[in-house]
C-alpha cells in the first residue's frame, strides 16, 4: 500500500484481499482461534483521503452512501468512533501523544462483511497516510504493533501483496509470487459476522497443510493452486446461510481452475487462467443476479 500527496494532503488505496488457504489451527486460552492462512490483496480498493485540520477533532466522511442496490442486508457502516478508520486514527494519535485532528474521505467500494476484510484495510491505509501526514516517522514494525490492536487482518495491509499469516493472522510472512492471479469476486447479497462463524466452528482435529499451495504460488503453477485452494470456515458458514451452499453448486459449473468462499464469507471467487476467462466467467453471472443470489461481481487481478 503506498500513499500519494496530492496538492491537499494524501491519498492512500486500501485493497480487499481472498483467502486462498484457511485452517484453523485451534482454539486459544484467549478465545480467538490460531491460523495457518494465505492472504492475496486483490484490485478492488477502497480509497482514503487525508487532509490537515485546524481543530482536534478526527472526521471521518464517507462517500458514496453505503448501502447499494442489493446490498440491503448487510450492515450500515457508521463514520463515528465504531469505524475502523476511526479508531487506527485514534490509536495512532495517542501512541504518540499527539493532539491533531484530520479530515478523511472514505470512499467504499469492497464491500461489508463479505470476507474481504475491508475494514481491516482501511484501517492499515489509516496508520500508514496518517503516519505520513502528520511527519510521525514510526517503523514498520511499531506499525505492526498498533495494527494488531485493531485487528488480525490489518498487519497483512501493512506491507504485503501476498502473505502467509498465522497467530490469529497478524504473524505476517510476506511471500513474492511472481506470476499475476485473475479472479472473480463474486459477492452474495447478504454479509456474515466474522465472530458469528467462529463461535459456530468445530475446530479440527486434524489439520490441513498449507505448504503445497504456498508453493504452487511461488511456482506460478495455476492448476496446483486451483487443486490447493482451502478454506476450514466454508461448511460453517453455509449451515448458518444455506444460500452460499446453493451459490458453490452453481459456481462449479462455471469455469476457471477453482472456486472458494474467501475468509468468513460472504463473497467466493473463482480462480482463472488468464483476463479473458475470468470476463467471461463473469458474464455468466448475470442469472445468479436476476435470482438476487449474487448482488456483485469484481473481475481482480492480485496486486502482485
Ligand atoms: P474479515 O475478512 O477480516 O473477517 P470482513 O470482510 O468480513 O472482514 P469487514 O467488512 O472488513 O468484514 O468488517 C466487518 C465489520 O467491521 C463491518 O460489519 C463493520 O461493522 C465494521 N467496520 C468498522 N469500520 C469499517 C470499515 N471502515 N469498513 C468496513 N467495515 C468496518
Amino acid at each position: 500500500m503506498r500513499s500519494e500527496r496530492t496538492s491537499h494532503g494524501l491519498i492512500v488505496r486500501a485493497p480487499a484481499k481472498v483467502n486462498l488457504f484457511l485452517e484453523v489451527m485451534g482454539k486459544r486460552p484467549d478465545g480467538y482461534h490460531d491460523l495457518n492462512t494465505l492472504m492475496v490483496a486483490v484490485s478492488l480498493f477502497d480509497t482514503l483521503e487525508f487532509k490537515e485540520d485546524s481543530d482536534s477533532t478526527i472526521r471521518l466522511d464517507l462517500v458514496p452512501a453505503t448501502e447499494e442496490p442489493g446490498d440491503e442486508d448487510r450492515p450500515l457502516l457508521s463514520p463515528g468512533p465504531e469505524n475502523l478508520v476511526w479508531r487506527a486514527a485514534d490509536l495512532l494519535r495517542r501512541h504518540v501523544g499527539l493532539s491533531d485532528g484530520c479530515r478523511i474521505r472514505l470512499t467504499k467500494r469492497i464491500p461489508l462483511a463479505a470476507g474481504l476484510a475491508g475494514g481491516s484495510s482501511d484501517a492499515a491505509a489509516t496508520l500508514l497516510g496518517l503516519n505520513r501526514l502528520w511527519r510521525l516517522d514510526l517503523g514498520t514494525s511499531e506499525l505492526m504493533t498498533l495494527a494488531a490492536e485493531l485487528g488480525s487482518d490489518v498487519a497483512f495491509f501493512l506491507g504485503s501483496e501476498s502473505a502467509w499469516c498465522t497467530g490469529r493472522g497478524e504473524i505476517v510472512t510476506p511471500l513474492q509470487p511472481t506470476t499475476p492471479l485473475w479472479l472473480v469476486l463474486v459477492c452474495p447479497p447478504m454479509g456474515l459476522s466474522t465472530a458469528r462463524v467462529f463461535q459456530a466452528l468445530k475446530t479440527p482435529e486434524q489439520p490441513v497443510d498449507g505448504s503445497g499451495l504456498r508453493q504452487a504460488l511461488l511456482d506460478g503453477d495455476i492448476q496446483a493452486i486451483g487443486r490447493g485452494l482451502f478454506n476450514r470456515l466454508q461448511s460453517t458458514a453455509e449451515e448458518l446461510c444455506p444460500a452460499l451452499a446453493e451459490l458453490r453448486r452453481r459456481l462449479a459449473i462455471l469455469g476457471g481452475v477453482g472456486q472458494l468462499m474467501s475468509g468468513s464469507g460472504t463473497t467466493w471467487f473463482v480462480l482463472c487462467r488468464n483476463p479473458d476467462e475470468a470476463h467471461r466467467a463473469a458474464r455468466n453471472l448475470d442469472q445468479l443476479t436476476r435470482e438476487n443470489l449474487v448482488s456483485r461481481v469484481h473481475v481482480v487481478r492480485s496486486c502482485f
